[in-house]
């Protein structure tokens, strides 16, 4: 099969297109052909090498994926060739004592697919029967593709985590990103206000375009400042940010008393500063959120499916063009997400 891999760590010059034996099925796993895959941040910094992942080579990127099931391995009930399906990119054991109370991500051999394991820039990949989502004839690979890990992320941080309410007035960070385009359409689902942060007037736009009722352009103004002052100095009540260490005081600031504050990454750095004072005065939670249950992700894609959610594309490519994909998330003006259709 023809993939997108690389066989050591670097920048995207190490992405090589080229041929790769196929992979088979094993127990209760199905084999995909991809009509779909999407990129996400979390394949730069595969790329480029974490800290503790060792890697088979040479690996194949792509967490998300949608198409066709072209195997089944043994053991597999209720799936059959030619059944088209969008893929959950968590993996996990099914026996911890996470998986047992149904926190699939917290799964103490947790796993993601083109992470951990080989992703969708194939024409073939092999995944669980356990995460896969049916869907409908006539809903397009490339949406589908584009949604799994953005959508479930941010529905676990925003309603599972965050506890988001109907009418609550809710901050999304890093607007233009893949999770936070979904977090705004899911706020916005809930009927809570939603005020997001971006930058430059394009993405002011975009945001907007959104649904978003109040935009911020970060390279304007002090966020929380604004937030306090549209707020009638009583701030938000739930904060969504992967920024990290360059919002984090300002996304605290801008909590209202009870307020939560959710983080789903730390792309800034991970340092952060707590005032332990105005934590317990202000009586404030701030909690953590990654990838989400199957249960979250059956729930999120069913919304997609229906067309109540919408997934952004900013571009589709070709499997041949996974480097220059790579070389564009990087440079950042990605807005929504940059699909590869091998
Ligand atoms: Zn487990």
């Amino acid at each position: 099969m023809k993939a997108a891999f690389f066989n050591d760590h670097g920048g995207p010059e190490v992405i090589q297109v080229g041929e790769c034996p196929n992979p088979e099925p094993g127990e209760r796993e199905v084999r995909v052909e991809v009509k779909a895959a999407s990129l996400n941040h979390l394949d730069l910094w595969v790329r480029r090498g974490l800290p503790g992942l060792k890697l088979e080579m040479p690996h194949i990127g792509g967490s998300d994926m949608a198409g066709v099931i072209d195997t089944v391995g043994p053991e597999v009930t209720g799936w059959e060739p030619g059944d088209r399906v969008v893929v959950n990119p968590g993996v996990w054991c099914g026996t911890c004592e996470w998986c047992k109370r149904g926190q699939h991500p917290l799964c103490v051999s947790y796993q993601i697919l083109g992470e951990h394991v080989a992703g969708g820039f194939a024409e073939l990949a092999v995944v669980p029967v356990t995460s896969l989502y049916r869907i409908p004839e006539e809903f397009p690979f490339e949406k589908a593709a584009a949604s799994a890990l953005v959508y479930q992320t941010a529905w676990r941080g925003l309603v599972t985590q965050g506890g988001l309410q109907p009418g609550e007035t809710v901050l999304v960070t890093g607007a233009s990103g893949g999770v936070s385009t979904a977090a705004i359409q899911i706020s916005k689902h809930f009927g809570a206000r939603v005020f997001a942060v971006t930058s430059g007037p394009e993405n002011m736009a975009r945001v907007q375009r959104l649904g978003a009722d109040l935009v911020i352009d970060r390279l304007e103004e002090d966020f929380s400042k604004r937030v306090w002052k549209e707020t009638g100095k009583r701030g938000v009540d739930l904060v969504l940010d992967s920024v990290g260490e360059a919002t984090w005081e300002n996304c605290i600031r801008a909590l209202s008393r009870l307020g939560r504050m959710v983080v789903y990454g730390a792309t800034t750095g991970p340092g952060g500063h707590v005032n332990i004072a105005r934590l317990f005065w202000s009586q404030t939670k701030i909690m953590g959120s990654t990838m989400a249950t199957q249960a979250e992700f059956e729930r999120v894609m069913d919304l997609v499916v229906r067309g109540e959610l919408h997934p952004v594309i900013d571009a589709v490519w070709s499997l041949g063009q996974v480097k220059e994909a790579h070389e564009r998330l990087e440079a950042g003006g990605v807005f929504g997400k940059l699909v590869i259709a091998p």
